[in-house]
C-alpha cells in the first residue's frame, strides 16, 4: 500500500526542525531512518498530515566517545556499532547487540535514537539504554530536558516525549573495566524482533559481584530492570536461581509469538544465559 498524502520538510538545522515542530505539533512526524515509520505508514496505520526528515540536519550527525560517556546523535545508524565504538565493555556489550536488530541494510538505515522514539517493547536499544541508565536528551524549541530511562519509557509505543520534541542524543554512561556484560535473545528466526531477551551488566571484585544490573525486553509492554533478581546476584545466588526471580517478578505479555507463560519460560533462558556469557 502507498502512504496518504503528507507535506514533506526538509529542515537543513536544529533551528528550523524545531520550528517546525513547533507550529506542527500532533500534526507532525519525525522521519529518522524510515524503517519503522515508513511501514506503519503505507500500512495507513499513521497518516500525519507533516512528515519533518531529520537527515539534512547535520548538527545531529555525530558519535562521540567522551571520558565518562557515548554521545549517540540522533542519525546515528544501528550498523555503526558493529565495531567497539569505545573501548571497554560498553563498546563490546554494543558491537555483540547489533547483529540483532534486523537485517544488515536495515540497520544501516535505521537509527539508534529513531529506536528509542519509537520505543517497541521488543527493541534492543531501548533495553540496552535501560541497562545502561542512559540519559535521552530532548529538545524543543521552548527548553531541552534530560530524561533518565526509568521515566522515559512509558509502555508499547508510549514514551514521556512530547510531540513538539526531538530526542537529539542519547547518552550512555561508561562501564568501567571492573564491568562484566553478557546478552541473550531468542526470536523466531534471524531479524525477527525478541520473544524474550535479557542484558545483564556485572561489576566484579575479586570474583564476588558488587553490583548487578539485569534488564529484560519482549517479555513486558517496555524495557525492564529486576531488582529482586539483581539483589540476588549481590547475595551470592546462582545464575538459575537469579534467572528464576526474574520469572517470577515478570507480568508477562500475550501475543501471536507467544502467551504468558512461554515468555515466562523463556525469560529463564535468556536470563541464565546471558549471565553465563557475563561470567564466563
Ligand atoms: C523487517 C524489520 C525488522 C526489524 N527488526 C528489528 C529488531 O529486531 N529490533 C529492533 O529494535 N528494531 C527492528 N526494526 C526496526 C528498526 O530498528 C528501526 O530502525 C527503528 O525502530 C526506528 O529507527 P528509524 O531511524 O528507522 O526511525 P523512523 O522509522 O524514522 O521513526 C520511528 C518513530 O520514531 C520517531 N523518531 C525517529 N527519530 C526521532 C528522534 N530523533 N526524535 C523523536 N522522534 C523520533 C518517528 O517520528 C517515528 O514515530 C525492524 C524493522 C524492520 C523493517
Amino acid at each position: 500500500m502507498k502512504p496518504a498524502d503528507f507535506e514533506y520538510h526538509a529542515p537543513d538545522d536544529l533551528d528550523a526542525l524545531l520550528a517546525l515542530l513547533a507550529e506542527h505539533g500532533e500534526e507532525g512526524k519525525i522521519l529518522a531512518g524510515g524503517q519503522s515509520l515508513v511501514p506503519v505508514m503505507n500500512f495507513r496505520l499513521a497518516r500525519p498530515p507533516h512528515l519533518i526528515d531529520l537527515n539534512g540536519v547535520a548538527e545531529l550527525d555525530f558519535l562521540r566517545a567522551e571520558e565518562d560517556v557515548v554521545r549517540i546523535g540522533a542519525l546515528t545508524r544501528h550498523a555503526a556499532f558493529h565495531r567497539p565504538v569505545v573501548a571497554g565493555p560498553t563498546g563490546k556489550l554494543l558491537s555483540e547487540v547489533v547483529p540483532y536488530i534486523a537485517h544488515y541494510p536495515i540497520r544501516t538505515r535505521g537509527t539508534f535514537a529513531g529506536s528509542i522514539a519509537h520505543a517497541d517493547p521488543a527493541s534492543e536499544w531501548c533495553v540496552i539504554v535501560r541497562l545502561l541508565e542512559a540519559e535521552i536528551v530532548a529538545r524543543s524549541r521552548r527548553q531541552e530536558r534530560r530524561l533518565n530511562a526509568a521515566e522515559y519509557f512509558q509502555g508499547t509505543f508510549a514514551t514521556a516525549l512530547a510531540p513538539e520534541e526531538v530526542i537529539t542524543e542519547v547518552r550512555l554512561p561508561l562501564l568501567d573495566a571492573s564491568w562484566r556484560t553478557g546478552f541473550y535473545e531468542f526470536s523466531r528466526r534471524a531479524g525477527d524482533f525478541a520473544i524474550a531477551m535479557t542484558a545483564v551488566a556485572l561489576r566484579t571484585v575479586g570474583g564476588k559481584i558488587t553490583e548487578a544490573r539485569i534488564a529484560i525486553g519482549g517479555v513486558e509492554d517496555r524495557p525492564m530492570r529486576m531488582a529482586s533478581a539483581e539483589a540476588l546476584l549481590m547475595q551470592g545466588a546462582a545464575p538459575a536461581e537469579a534467572a528464576r526471580a526474574v520469572a517470577a517478578a515478570v507480568k508477562p505479555m500475550e501475543d501471536i509469538h507467544a502467551d504468558a507463560a512461554y515468555r515466562r519460560d523463556l525469560v529463564i533462558a535468556t536470563t541464565q544465559r546471558a549471565l553465563e556469557r557475563a561470567l564466563a
